[in-house]
């Protein structure tokens, strides 16, 4: 057998792939039993993997791609991962990770359904309101990575209606494909995180006075993908699609996340509690808390704030993240599995030096955060601030040791621009 590949007339190796000799290749790869292959083969084979991968996976990537329902991660599983890495927001946690474990649950129903009828699930898309910095963001990143999916946030103000000014609706997959590196059938089943979602809400009662094109007609466009639809996606410079115009991917297995303040929301809550009290009377033992009307935030209070009811429909999972207490601030900076101190801390020892902060530096640093009303997101900024000077010089001195005591960061914070500070946030 091993004969067939040599040559016929000087007895020398052939690739049994192209048939090229051994002398005339570059490399010759020898296997057992005779076979032997050329390094333009192996170049080929790689190409044409790459290129299987590129037109949606085949084989054994799809295969893969399929998962198991042993290998499902439970919502208690999740919701332990995310506790490594948001603090508090209970309830928030309890609802994403029963809505992301359904979502599997519903794709892995359908792989099945196939072969029996069963029942089939609906989507569970799901909406997060929240004041800016509470860690709506957050939550649905450490939800990607937990669950090792495609994953992007776009800002909903950029999108526009086609035809418009602005990034067509389906500009949100392009980027799904490109942290995808391309592969379909990955990104078909990756999270897509819509920030600002109430910005896009109709900006009046009556919607057919003006054309609304980044308002209404945004959510309108954002109903089939949220849905499920096959859209033709431009793969926008891609590097390894020159020429190929448009991918198709089909959004019935990608979940989305849609994040919002929704500014003034409380209102429309206290509005509804209110007429409800008066339709109903009060009950005894009732009380509402005032302080956080958001925790009795109901779909038809999205609504009233000018979602159109068709896109309230495609996110049927409603969960809400609570205002951050100095408690929580304070859990934030040391915490979290990345938490910001942590990160100065090993940001220092990659130049050998041990650093530490005083407790009390902690409490100052959120105090200034709550004072400033600059939120976790200001924490970071305020960090800076008092680190920068100190990250500059230590690289290039002896010290092995660098504590932050009160005294030092009071000096940085006061000579800190107070506005500049703002600005960062
Ligand atoms: P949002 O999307 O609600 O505006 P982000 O998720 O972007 O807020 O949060 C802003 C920053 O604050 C993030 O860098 C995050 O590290 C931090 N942060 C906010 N809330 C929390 C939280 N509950 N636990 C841990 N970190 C948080």
């Amino acid at each position: 057998m091993a004969q067939k590949y040599k040559g016929s007339h000087t007895g020398e190796d052939c690739c049994s792939f192209c048939g090229a000799k051994r002398s005339d290749v570059a490399l010759m790869f020898q296997g057992t039993g005779g076979v032997n292959i050329c390094n333009a083969c192996v170049e080929r084979g790689y190409q044409m993997l790459v290129e299987s991968e590129i037109a949606g996976g085949s084989g054994k990537k799809s295969s893969a791609n399929k998962f198991r329902m042993e290998e499902l991660m439970k919502p208690a599983e999740i919701k332990a991962v995310l506790d490594q890495y948001v603090i508090g927001q209970d309830d928030a946690k309890r609802y994403m990770s029963v809505a992301v474990y359904n979502h599997y649950k519903r794709i892995l129903s359908r792989q099945k359904r196939k072969a029996d009828d069963a029942v089939e699930i609906d989507k569970s898309n799901i909406v997060l309101v929240g004041a800016t910095g509470t860690g709506k963001t957050l939550m649905a990143r450490t939800i990607a990575r937990v669950l090792n999916v495609p994953f992007t946030i776009v800002d909903a103000t950029v999108l526009t209606e086609a035809g418009y000014v602005g990034e067509d609706v389906e500009s949100i997959l392009s980027r799904l494909l490109q942290v995808a590196d391309y592969n379909v059938e990955a990104a078909e089943r990756g999270i897509v995180f819509i920030d600002e979602i109430d910005k896009i809400a109709r900006k009046s009662d009556n919607p057919s006075i003006t054309r609304d094109v980044s308002g209404e007609g945004v959510q309108q466009a954002l109903l089939k993908i949220l849905e499920g639809t096959v859209v033709n996606v431009p793969p926008q410079g891609g590097r390894k699609h020159p020429d190929q115009k448009f991918i198709q991917v089909n959004t019935k297995d990608i979940l989305f996340i849609c994040g919002g303040a929704f500014d003034g929301i409380e209102k429309k809550i206290a509005q509804r509690l209110n007429t409800r009290a008066i339709g109903y009377g009060q009950h005894a033992g009732t009380q509402i808390d005032r302080e956080n009307m958001m925790k009795y935030i109901m779909p038809q209070d999205l609504k009233s704030f000018g979602l159109i009811p068709e896109l309230v429909g495609r996110l049927p999972v409603l969960t809400y993240m609570h205002p951050l207490t100095v408690e929580a601030l304070r859990s934030i900076l040391t915490q979290p599995k990345n938490a910001i101190v942590k990160q100065y801390e090993s940001l220092f020892a990659m130049d050998g030096v041990a650093l530490s902060f005083e407790d009390e530096v902690l409490d100052y640093i959120v105090s200034k955060a709550d004072e400033y009303k600059l939120g976790a997101r200001g924490l970071r900024s305020i960090c800076e601030a008092i680190m920068i000077d100190a990250m500059y010089d230590i690289p290039s001195s002896s010290d092995k040791e660098f504590v932050v005591t009160l005294d030092y960061a009071k000096k940085k914070i006061e000579g800190a621009n107070f506005l500049e500070l703002k600005q960062v946030s």
